[in-house]
């Protein structure tokens, strides 16, 4: 049975990214939830050693629901491309190494590729919410699309700017933030974190 979280209920964000946090916040404003991000809590960055999505975003939500005392979301996400075998997938904030340099994990992704024909990249997006008892949910979205080069827009974050989804001529980078949030991973599964744990 699904756990629900009441109307007016506080909500740390487990998340130390930028770039997540303002999605996020963007998609929980209209549902009148109050949040409060895990740096505002001074809430530290657990190691994410989990092999996949939904195991990483499940030791953010339960670290940051244990110490704070509240239920949390948290967001594991990443950039999987076809012709590198699903990579970076969950290494994808690696990639950028210490710098947080975007520039260069896109760089990166198309010197892999190379003269590889098959352009198919997808972003995957888990959503965990926690309890401080040690109760967790996990929500998976996923947006299918191409690999463009060179990188365009300068809106988003991360691997935006060399996205296209399927169907659009836009970057995630070139989109304004509503078009993204129609069709995105996170958009996706946070649809199904708000049926569950608010419906
Ligand atoms: P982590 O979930 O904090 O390990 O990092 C996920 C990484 O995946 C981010 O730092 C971005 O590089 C990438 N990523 C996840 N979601 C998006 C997105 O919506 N747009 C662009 N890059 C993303």
């Amino acid at each position: 049975m699904a756990r629900k979280l009441s109307p007016g209920q506080k909500l740390v964000l487990a998340s130390h990214n930028k770039g997540k946090l303002r999605e996020i916040e963007a998609l929980l404003e209209p549902h009148g939830i109050e949040v409060v991000s895990a740096g505002a809590l001074g809430l530290p960055e657990p190691e994410e050693d989990a092999p996949d999505f939904a195991g990483n975003a499940r030791i953010k939500a339960l670290a940051a629901a244990t110490v704070s005392g509240l239920p949390a979301l948290s967001d594991d996400s990443g950039f999987c491309v076809a012709a590198l075998d699903g990579a970076p997938g969950v290494h994808s904030a690696r990639w950028a190494g210490p710098a947080k340099d975007f520039g260069h994990a896109m760089a990166t992704v198309h010197e892999r590729i190379g003269a590889n024909p098959d352009r198919r990249a997808w972003f995957i997006a888990a959503l965990c919410v926690a309890w401080p008892d040690g109760h967790t949910e996990t929500f998976l979205g996923r947006i299918d699309g191409v690999v463009v080069w060179p990188p365009r827009g300068g809106r988003g974050f991360g691997y935006d700017p060399m996205f296209v989804p399927g169907g659009a001529q836009q970057t995630f980078g070139e989109m304004e933030p509503d078009e993204k949030h129609a069709v995105s991973h996170r958009a996706r599964a946070f649809a199904q974190v708000l049926t569950s744990c608010f419906g």
